[in-house]
């Protein structure tokens, strides 16, 4: 049965600590480039800009990856392999954005993309929802909520630019 676990204000809280925590453990935040896995990742890195700039008054390039073709268990390995990153980020500080952290596949393929677009000085991870059931050694630095789920449960993330509401549901 669905369960609500995030309601709208939880969301909006818990992205707002997360924003503090990232300006705290930057201080300066020149160097910061917020980088959102597409799809729900790229919103949620967009609202994390946006309170940086609300919070501190400077506004961080955002950019969006999509890392399906970097995924190790993409159909076609031999598919060509596009995703980049359209702005510097040679010796720039990444926090990478995505909605759900699960086995860890799906980040380690964004680093491949981020490290084939360049050097950055150091990437940190921001995720809305740790479910668990890693199968590679990553973790996040900044987490909204730890969901311990079994793998035949799954995660539901609405956001308000796709989804008309902001939402965590657990299925
Ligand atoms: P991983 O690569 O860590 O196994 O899975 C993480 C990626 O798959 C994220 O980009 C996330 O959007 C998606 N994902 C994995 N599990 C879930 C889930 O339960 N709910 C949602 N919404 N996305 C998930
Ligand atoms: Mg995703």
């Amino acid at each position: 049965m669905a369960k609500v676990i995030m309601d709208s204000t939880a969301m909006q809280r818990a992205l707002t600590r997360i924003t503090y925590e990232i300006i705290e453990q930057n201080r300066g935040l020149e160097n910061l480039v917020i980088v959102g896995i597409e799809t729900r990742g790229a919103y949620l890195a967009q609202r994390i800009a946006q309170r940086i700039a609300q919070l501190e008054g400077s506004q961080l390039p955002v950019a969006d990856l999509n890392i399906t073709n970097y995924r190790d268990d993409r159909p076609n390995k031999s598919a060509s392999i596009t995703a980049k990153i359209d702005l510097p980020i040679t010796g720039k500080n990444i926090v990478l954005v995505d909605d759900v952290l699960y086995t860890g596949r799906t980040i380690r393929a964004a680093l491949d993309a981020i490290m084939d677009s360049g050097r950055p000085q150091k990437i940190s991870l921001a995720v809305l929802i740790d479910r668990g059931h890693r199968e590679l050694p990553i973790r996040p630095d900044f987490v909204g909520k730890n969901i311990p789920t079994s793998h035949e449960e799954s995660i539901k993330v609405m956001v308000n630019e796709v989804d008309s509401l902001d939402q965590v549901v657990l299925d």
